[in-house]
């Protein structure tokens, strides 16, 4: 096997696998998921800001030339108000990285501030799905490289995804190399590869969407779904973890459906699971068929929506939803 983005691939497990146990002791440390939807997000902020500050760091020490576009920035963290989540982020950066400053954290949260287009960057979302993570379902920590616009490499961390008989998922993509399942909480188990699933028949095909109905459009799903003589309920789960399900072959359907004309979808909530679908076997584009293209900057300008598919059935998917949508 070619040895292309080794160093790039050991290093990004390292920092996935650190954020997510960031996350993981910021969730554990929750009150009641209700309360804190309604009066206090701001447990999903510290772990936000604290799991792009790990990840961010790790990057800096093996890859300092590289530019990071991630989601957050320290620009509100910064504020006089904000000391009691300033404090709390510097402490849980500190449980991965000993001793940091407070200057140093809010340093490593500002790497990812980068706009692009590059020849060469990396993207992150340090929580995806952070209605999920509130409500202790799922989220995901991802992290890819883009060159030249094209996705080379992925890693997706979802701390609560049960695959293969695994909870807590590590998924890993190389381009042109497949894709591979590793156990998230375990450094030494061995990995196996991830294929997506054989099916050539849409009816009996698995599809999954947001929970959110402000993400994807669930009314012209089910619409879709009919056309496609799918009677199963559409799998809901937030963030990637749905990439990585249809990656294992659990699912053969992930539709993103535009609910406002206007909304861009951010480079971070899908290069990290586009790739790991890709290199399962599966097919990736957006709505109207046709390739995402990640080398616009921070968001997807080129394309609508998204439909991922393992393979086989993708364009068949892509005409159901142009009939419908
Ligand atoms: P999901 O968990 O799949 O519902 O996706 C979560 C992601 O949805 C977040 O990371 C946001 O970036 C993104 N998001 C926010 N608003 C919208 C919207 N109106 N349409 C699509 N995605 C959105
Ligand atoms: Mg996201």
């Amino acid at each position: 096997m070619s040895d292309k983005w080794a160093k790039e691939l050991a290093g990004a497990i390292e920092a996935v696998r650190a954020a997510a146990r960031v996350c993981r002791a910021v969730q554990l440390k929750l009150a009641t998921p209700e309360a804190m939807q309604k009066k206090d997000k701001s447990p999903v902020t510290v772990a936000d800001f604290a799991s792009q500050a790990v990840v961010a760091a790790r990057l800096a020490e093996l890859f300092p030339d590289d530019p990071l576009i991630g989601e957050e920035d320290s620009r509100e963290l910064r504020a006089d108000d904000q000391s009691t989540i300033r404090t709390a982020v510097v402490e849980q950066v500190r449980s991965e990285r000993h001793g940091a400053g407070e200057e140093q954290v809010l340093a490593w949260i500002d790497r990812g501030g980068a706009t692009g287009p590059a020849a060469r960057a990396w993207t992150l979302d340090p929580i995806d799905g952070t209605k999920g993570f509130l409500r202790r379902e799922q989220y995901a920590i991802a992290l890819a490289l883009i060159e030249n616009g094209r996705v080379v490499l992925g890693v997706l961390a979802c701390p609560n995804l049960a695959l293969g008989g695994v909870t807590g998922v590590l998924m890993t993509a190389r381009r042109g190399m497949g894709t591979r399942l590793l156990t998230l909480w375990d450094d030494n188990a061995a990995g196996q590869p991830a294929r997506v699933a054989a099916t050539r028949d849409t009816a009996g095909a698995r599809f999954c969407e947001s929970v959110e109905s402000g993400h994807s459009d669930q009314d012209a799903s089910a619409k879709i779904a009919a056309t496609l003589g799918i009677t199963a309920a559409p799998l809901r789960m937030d963030s990637q973890a749905k990439y990585a399900t249809v990656a294992a072959g659990e699912a053969s359907i992930y539709l993103r459906l535009p609910t406002r004309a206007d909304y861009r979808e951010k480079i971070w909530d899908h290069a990290a699971g586009a790739i790991v679908v890709e290199e399962a076997g599966g097919r990736v584009t957006d709505i109207d068929g046709k390739p995402l293209d990640f080398s616009l900057g921070r968001e997807l300008t080129a394309n609508r929506g998204i439909v991922a598919t393992n393979g086989p059935i993708h364009d068949a998917v892509v005409a159901a939803v142009k009939s419908g949508h």
